[in-house]
């Protein structure tokens, strides 16, 4: 336990707790960011970002960032290596255990921690990621130089992720579990026109072969006419089934939102794990607030996390100020 107590503590260092960072630094609020276990969030894994509004020749998603944390620093935004383990929200202040065993008290809280990768639930998927299983072709599409890869996924990630991988791979293999992709006219084309990429409709990756050692070699795939071929497969029913040699296999279905941390408190998480917010970034907790991926299944853009975060700040700073208000000295 410390003195150490906070007007505004931000968990997450994506583009949504910058936001917040640099709006709540200028409003004097001295927050203090916990970068969490990936510092600056999924943007740090993209390539290019092509339609964030005031760059019209796109920005490397890492450089973006970096200026963003430059940004918020420079009106004095405090940064910590840590996440929060354990978040003690029903004392007043809130009182958070840190990652780093430290302790932290603050009078307001906006969560901006973003998603994580969602996986497939393949068999042997646990031993084989990061040993020629990815969910991020940006990082190491790059050891895939000659091989035959696949992508699973039919959305934006996924094409972005084929036309990536086709720059190194000798041949790059879509698995889409429909007839349709949910992706971006623009990407799709881009994908349609790469000759060495190739799309499997109604198609599902239910295991991958191979070992640590000599990494992924191989991919069972099961394909039905009427899509979701894997549940058909589990239930019984007779599907089409084709084991493919392969070097390298990229997850991109999508994100899960990094909320387990708030499980046993009181703010409101809806189905998927996505932080419940009403018609601004307040939770059901008075004082917690959300900003970005973690609390919009929707929209899922840079641009909107940035909107969102710097929306906490400035709900954040109206309700520290009624508070304080309402009691001069707070404890
Ligand atoms: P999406 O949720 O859009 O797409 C996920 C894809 O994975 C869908 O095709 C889905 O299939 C499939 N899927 C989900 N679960 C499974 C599973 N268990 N097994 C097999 N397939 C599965 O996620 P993305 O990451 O592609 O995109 C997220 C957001 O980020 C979107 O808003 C997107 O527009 C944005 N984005 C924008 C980019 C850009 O503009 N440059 C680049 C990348 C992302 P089904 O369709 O059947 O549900």
């Amino acid at each position: 336990m410390t003195d150490n107590l906070r007007e505004l503590v931000i968990a997450g260092s994506g583009v949504a707790g910058l936001s917040t960072a640099v709006y709540a630094a200028r409003a004097d609020l001295n927050p203090v960011v916990l970068e969490g276990d990936e510092p600056g969030g999924q943007l740090t894994l993209t390539t290019e970002v092509e339609n964030y509004l005031g760059f019209p020749e796109g920005i490397g998603g890492m450089d973006l960032v970096q200026r963003g944390r430059k940004q918020a620093e420079q009106f004095g935004a405090e940064f910590r290596r840590a996440g929060i383990e354990s978040p003690d929200l029903d004392s007043r202040p809130f009182e958070l255990s840190l990652s780093n065993d430290e302790t932290i008290r603050t009078r307001a809280l906006v969560v901006a921690t973003g998603a994580s990768a969602r996986w497939v639930g393949a068999d042997k998927e646990d031993e084989l990621m990061g040993y020629g299983l990815s969910t991020c072709a940006t990082c190491d599409g790059a050891f895939h130089r000659g091989d035959d890869v696949l992508v699973v996924g039919g959305g934006d990630s996924a094409m972005e992720e084929a036309a990536f991988l086709a720059r190194f791979a000798s041949s790059v293999t879509v698995v889409h579990r429909r007839d349709e992709l949910g992706a971006s006219e623009i990407l799709t084309q881009r994908v349609f026109d790469h000759e060495d990429v190739e799309i499997r409709w109604n198609t599902e990756l239910v295991r991958l072969r191979g070992s640590q050692q000599d990494g992924v070699t191989g991919a069972k795939l099961v394909s039905h006419p009427d899509g979701y071929p894997a549940e058909k497969y589990e239930d019984g029913e007779s599907v089409e089934v084709e084991t493919v040699d392969v070097g390298g296999v990229f997850y991109a279905v999508g994100h899960v939102p990094n909320t387990d941390f708030l499980r046993e408190t009181p703010v409101e998480l809806d189905t998927d794990g996505h932080i419940v917010t009403g018609g601004d970034t307040g939770t059901t907790v008075d004082g917690v607030f959300a900003a970005g991926d973690v609390m919009d299944s929707r929209y899922q853009q840079a641009i909107t996390a940035a909107g969102t975060g710097s929306m906490a700040a400035l709900d954040a700073e109206a309700w520290l100020e009624t508070r304080q208000l309402a009691a001069p000295n707070p404890q």
